[in-house]
């Protein structure tokens, strides 16, 4: 490593040294395609100018399933829709005692009057279906005082149209085919590693957000934190992990309809890598998984079907959002003011032995509908087979729905689910860029998939990596022949989400940001402290208001009690002793309980290794495809959990673990500095053969009793509605 880090020094001071010419080479290292677009022009004719050279360059491609991205068409205008404050009296001129004035107050809201998405837009006459464009000049005369941002878009892949636009309207500096320099932004279209050695700059890709966001490894990160804030955390359907919990999954089902022979759920089962609703299908006992699979069970989630979803013109529909993770360190999260629903294509019934087959019943997916001879293009914002969900607010609004309610709890739904996946992003963020070495920041898009269950209440399907930013949309020209053509509605949300998170993460107003940032402060204020007053009125003026709002740090209080995985994530880190690892051996777990001083007369050493060796060797059994050795987070969590347990018997998990955190962060306080208290680096792994047979710690047991308690579906829930 030590070699790897030596080198990529030298390149950065080579890199900075050839700053100063970089002005002449970028010139002739940009391509002549990266085309300025005056001033003046107007948004219509700038969207004709790149819509052009969508035509010119390839107007239509043949479908393909590119990099494992989503296909993803259609959608439609934004409106100004203003996510909500939990703490609705603070919205001016809202009332909280009525209802009826609540959904006018959110109306007056939804109708636009804020340009989110660089253009002056509005859906004014949602109900009356068209969308209308006013286009409105945003570029941005602060950037022409500075020097233009410049990006690499060589690897952006499918995200590459709607980020040239981007990177046009902002008066930024493409570099479609890389650069000597170092750039400020790396665009990449699948992964942290698109690019490799970049050492300076931001990536929009964190590492490891691919693997977190499997479907396996999302509901353990949900799974853990259900363990410790049950009822925080029920957004995510119960779920189990194939083929390991077959067994258990067999076990709670069977011990269910025993209870209540009423009782008819159905499951989803989904392949662990799928997408595109590939592979998914349903099932109504256990043993169906069997007959369908046979012996051999693949890896895959399944997972409680929820039957009530809230229908819309007897069509089920699910929510795409998109979701802007601008840092892990300190925490922030955005969420873009509009997102898109997208509706099945055969009216819904409750699962039946008879319908459960039918995907275009059951399953939301675009790629899957579109081929339905009821998918339905429009050029309205609230109707066909994909809108606005803004569209959707208003009709259900329209029904008397809270929909202030709706979106407070979508918000908390976002921010829980990324604070459930944090500590082990901060694990691969610690091995692929190791604190004090040069290496880049991060920032991510994410597609939040939601389901609204017809009690309103939001349930988390999945979240995509790589969210589809193409504008462009598929269509079927000739039976069986597709063709990719623009977008509008694609256009308008995507561009604006794009565009938005670039002037998040412009350097000048980070730098700004991170000065200014004392824990609720606005990317806004930012912007208004960059610049001069005229600068900024000037910016104002002439750039959209921000289509991304902000939700994370914004609402610390409310979330930050749950940030107790990434507490022991930390103390994980600390004792990972050699750099570039996410394994912990044995050395660096029994320093862990040294210097927190966890062992005694009752619980040896020795008692530590084989803990160590038991959880250690059951999650390597359960991470098939790991090559690293040693203990993973989410097994050292299993193993704080037990002695957590162990330590303070009569109270929840919950206190259980927040004691236990306190007696190792009080240990551990002030031995940062004592660098002989650091672990050393350990090299050895216990052998199996130093293993014992059979270990039966009460922290597995009272893992396995939590799985075994009763189980509660929401199918049943549901019968309330
Ligand atoms: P994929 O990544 O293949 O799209 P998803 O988890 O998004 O997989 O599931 C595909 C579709 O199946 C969703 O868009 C939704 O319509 C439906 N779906 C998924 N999970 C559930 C669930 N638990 N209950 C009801 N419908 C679901």
């Amino acid at each position: 490593m030590s070699d790897h880090y030596e080198r990529v020094k030298i390149e950065l001071q080579q890199m900075k040294a050839v700053e100063s010419e970089a002005a002449v080479d970028e010139e002739q290292l940009s391509p002549a395609s990266v085309s300025s677009v005056p001033a003046d022009a107007s948004f219509a004719a700038r969207r004709d100018l790149s819509r052009s050279s969508i035509n010119g360059r390839s107007r239509s491609k043949s479908r393909s399933k590119a990099d494992g991205h989503e296909r993803q068409v259609n959608g439609k205008l934004m409106s100004d829709l203003t996510p909500l404050k939990p703490d609705y009296s603070q919205e001016k001129g809202q009332s909280r005692a009525s209802n009826e004035q609540n959904i006018k107050g959110t109306l007056k809201l939804l109708k636009g009057k804020t340009p989110a998405n660089g253009h002056v837009e509005s859906c004014q006459r949602q109900t009356e279906g068209k969308c209308e464009h006013h286009g409105k000049e945003d570029g941005s005369k602060v950037a022409k005082k500075r020097r233009a941002v410049t990006v690499d878009t060589s690897k952006a892949k499918t995200s590459l149209e709607a980020l040239k636009m981007s990177i046009r309207q902002l008066k930024w500096k493409e570099f479609p085919i890389g650069r000597r320099a170092a750039c400020d932004i790396y665009w990449h279209g699948v992964s942290f590693h698109d690019n490799e050695n970049i050492v300076s700059g931001q990536v929009n890709k964190f590492p490891g957000m691919i693997e977190m966001l499997r479907k396996i490894n999302l509901s353990r990160a949900v799974r853990t934190m259900q363990e410790l804030f049950p009822e925080e955390y029920n957004f995510y359907p119960r779920s189990w992990i194939l083929p390991e919990e077959y067994q258990l999954f067999s076990t709670q089902i069977r011990l269910l309809k025993d209870n209540d022979s009423t009782l008819k759920p159905t499951f989803i089962v989904k392949p662990d890598s799928g997408s595109q609703g590939d592979g998914i299908y349903l099932i109504r006992d256990p043993a169906d998984l069997r007959a369908i699979s046979g012996s051999q069970i693949k890896q895959a989630v399944v997972q409680e079907y929820i039957q009530k979803p809230l229908l819309i013109d007897k069509l089920k529909f699910d929510i795409r959002l998109y979701v802007l993770v601008r840092s892990l360190e300190p925490l922030e999260i955005y969420i873009a003011k509009e997102g898109l629903s997208r509706f099945c294509t055969e009216p819904y019934q409750e699962p039946s032995q008879k319908n459960l087959s039918h995907v275009f019943m059951h399953l939301t997916n675009y790629s899957l509908n579109v081929h339905s001879g009821n998918f339905v293009h429009s050029d309205s914002c609230s109707t066909g087979s994909k809108r606005t969900f803004s569209s959707v607010l208003y009709r259900i609004a329209s029904k008397g729905v809270d929909i202030k309610k709706v979106w407070s709890d979508i918000i908390a739904l976002v921010i829980k689910t990324v604070i459930a996946l944090v500590p082990e992003l901060k694990v691969y963020y610690q091995a692929d860029i190791p604190p004090g070495k040069p290496g880049p920041t991060c920032f991510q898009i994410l597609g939040f998939d939601i389901l609204l269950m017809k009690n309103l209440k939001p349930v988390l399907l999945e979240v995509n990596a790589n969210p589809s930013m193409r504008i462009e949309h598929e269509q079927e020209v000739s039976p069986g022949v597709y063709e990719y053509v623009p977008s509008p509605v694609d256009e308008e949300v995507k561009v604006g989400v794009i565009r938005d998170t670039l002037r998040l993460m412009d350097p000048a107003q980070r730098k700004q940001h991170a000065t200014l940032n004392t824990g609720d402060g606005s990317p806004e204020d930012a912007i208004a402290v960059e610049t001069g007053s005229d600068e900024k009125e000037s910016l104002m003026d002439s750039l959209p208001t921000l289509c991304l709002k902000q939700v994370f740090p914004k609402y610390t209080k409310q979330f930050n009690n749950l940030r107790v995985a990434e507490r022991i994530a930390a103390i994980f880190i600390r004792f990972l002793g050699v750099k570039g690892t996410m394994r912990l051996g044995p050395t660096g777990f029994r320093t862990f309980i040294r210097n927190c001083k966890l062992s005694n007369s009752s619980f040896s050493m020795a008692s530590v290794d084989i803990l160590y060796i038991d959880i250690t060797r059951r999650w390597a059994g359960m991470l098939p495809d790991s090559r690293e050795a040693g203990m993973c987070l989410q097994a050292f969590i299993e193993a704080f959990f037990y002695l957590a347990a162990r330590r303070s018997k009569a109270v929840p998990l919950r206190e259980q673990v927040l004691l236990l955190l306190e007696v190792c962060e009080g240990a551990l306080e002030g031995q940062s500095h004592s660098h002989s208290e650091k672990p050393r680096p350990h090299r050895s792994q216990p052998t199996q053969a130093s293993a014992p047979n059979t270990f039966s710690s009460p922290a597995l047991t009272r893992r396995h009793h939590l799985r075994q308690q009763p189980m509660k579906l929401s199918a049943k829930a549901n019968t309330e509605n």
